[in-house]
């Protein structure tokens, strides 16, 4: 294979405009700005270029040229993925697919579609409303990020407690392979016989191949939901809420918390009122048929009580209830109110761990001497601790990038996970080992090896120790190393 040269970059992107058409490259140092990262901004990278294909024989074309080029590239949706992967590590081409945003089908009777990868995630769910259906993958950022994204991070969201993550919600995908073939995999009936390649691709964080197109499963619309938003004195008090619920055997549709420095961002952001001594808020949604919710909202109710929650606030109708909701779909947008940047963490542990877990995550934003809050899947377990700090500082970077790894090693020993949602990309990378041993990285690697050999299909991500990544980390890093 050819070795990429930056020496020769006109002469490269010369040639990628005569093969892909100039309206679709953007080059030049803005546009490489604006690529160097996602919405995880501790490292940076900028790409040769952006090349924006409308269509999987575009992709084709792109990976292809990459290929008889030795150069990298590195797919991207709407770059709202929060552990670096649309990095372009190594430089070279990020894939965007903001020009990929059609619905080419819709099977209401089979309750699918089939949607581009850069379609957003909140329209697919816009396109069937009228039949009473909806995609069910509802991560915060959905009025924005991409079923590519989704599918390659394998997201959850707020409704995940029940109606699982995206894995469970795809049929069939259509991908351009690091070899440059189109290739399909899965199919519009469930359960194929055979390995399942199609659980790989989803969550395989856009290392094993570029989606260009997927059919997705349509749920229908719950014929009841109810909402409440629950404030606590301690958050303690809230975490035990969740406990209790779960242990009863309720599962409501979302169980989700955040703690005071949310109440204070959205508070600042939107003017929302929270009553004064609340350290924790519970939002808390049951649907289904109305005699279920109805039941379980007694027992979400009264467990609140009995927790000593200060304010029960159930929403009387839509407009209410998407109020209730603002706090945690906006939680993190408005934590710009509070400082420059914030870095969101993703571990998951068992949701008995709750308190003990959030003690420790306050103790290390103390040692770290930045700002943290709290907004998280409470019901799934998976956390996401927010530190908001002042990313020109490299001593608060290095402070939080080393805080974030001892929340997710504070993770593992309580024996959870890496990762709920987010994926590794390029912030967990080192954690990986600890987790899956030696062994266990090697089986990882020779599953990565039956779709992807070569090392331009986003390199760097997910496996750590790649070849010629090591060299190039500290320059990701900038002055944070
Ligand atoms: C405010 C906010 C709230 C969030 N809330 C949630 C949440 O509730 N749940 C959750 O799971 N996540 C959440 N996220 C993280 C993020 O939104 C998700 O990971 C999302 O799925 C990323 O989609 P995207 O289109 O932005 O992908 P990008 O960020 O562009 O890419 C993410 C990864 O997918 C790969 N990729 C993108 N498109 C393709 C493709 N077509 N083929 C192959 N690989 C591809 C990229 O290479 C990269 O590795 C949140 C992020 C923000 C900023």
């Amino acid at each position: 294979m050819p070795t990429f040269d930056p020496s020769s970059e006109r002469a490269l992107l010369d040639d990628l405009r005569a093969v892909l058409g100039s309206n679709k490259v953007l080059a030049g140092p803005s546009a490489r700005k604006a690529y160097d990262c996602d919405a995880y901004t501790v490292d940076k990278s900028e790409p040769l270029a952006v090349v924006l294909p409308e269509s999987t024989t575009d992709v084709q074309t792109i990976v292809r040229w990459c290929l008889a080029h030795g150069v990298p590239y590195t797919p991207r949706g709407a770059g709202t993925g929060l552990s670096g992967g649309t990095l372009p590590a190594l430089g070279g081409l990020v894939v965007s697919t903001k020009k990929m945003t059609r619905i080419l089908e819709v099977d209401l009777d089979n309750r699918c579609l089939l949607a581009q990868s850069g379609a957003v995630n909140k329209r697919l769910s816009e396109a069937v409303a009228h039949a009473g259906l909806h995609f069910a993958p509802d991560p915060s950022s959905q009025t924005v990020s991409t079923l590519g994204g989704n599918i390659a991070e394998n997201s959850g969201g707020p409704h995940t407690l029940k109606y699982g993550v995206t894995v469970q919600h795809v049929l069939k995908v259509t991908m351009v392979d690091p070899l440059g073939e189109i290739v399909t995999i899965g199919s519009r009936t469930e359960n194929l016989p055979g390995y399942d390649f199609l659980s790989l691709i989803v969550g395989g964080e856009g290392t094993l191949g570029i989606v260009t197109e997927a059919w997705v499963k349509l749920t229908p619309n719950p014929v009841k939901v109810e909402t409440v938003l629950a404030s606590f004195p301690r958050v303690r008090d809230a975490t035990q809420t969740v406990a209790d619920i779960i242990a009863e055997g309720t599962i409501p549709a979302a169980l989700e918390m955040m703690d005071r420095g949310i109440m204070k961002a959205v508070s600042l952001a939107f003017g929302l009122k929270y009553p004064p001594d609340a350290e924790a808020l519970l939002l808390i949604e049951c649907d289904g048929a109305p005699e279920t919710v109805a039941a379980e909202m007694d027992t979400v109710t009264r467990l609140c009580r009995a927790n000593g929650s200060l304010e029960l606030n159930v929403a009387q109708n839509e407009a209410e209830r998407l109020k209730l909701w603002t706090a945690r779909k906006k939680g993190i947008g408005a934590m710009g109110r509070l400082a420059p940047s914030i870095v969101t963490q993703d571990g998951v542990i068992p949701r008995s761990k709750l308190p003990e877990m959030l003690d420790f995550i306050a103790e290390v934003a103390r040692d770290a001497g930045v700002g943290i809050a709290n907004i998280f899947h409470a019901g799934d377990g998976n956390l996401h601790p927010c530190f908001y700090f002042d990313d020109r500082d490299p001593d608060q970077v290095r402070a939080v990038v080393a805080g974030g790894d001892r929340i997710l090693q504070k993770c593992l020993d309580l024996g959870g996970s890496l990762s709920g949602e987010h994926g590794i990309g390029v912030e967990k990378l080192d954690l990986m080992e600890t987790m899956f041993g030696k062994e266990g990285l090697v089986i990882q690697a020779d599953a990565k090896r039956v779709f992807n050999e070569s090392p331009l299909c986003n390199p760097c991500k997910v496996l750590p120790n790649q070849k010629s990544c090591v060299e190039h980390r500290r320059r990701w890093r900038g002055a944070a190393w």
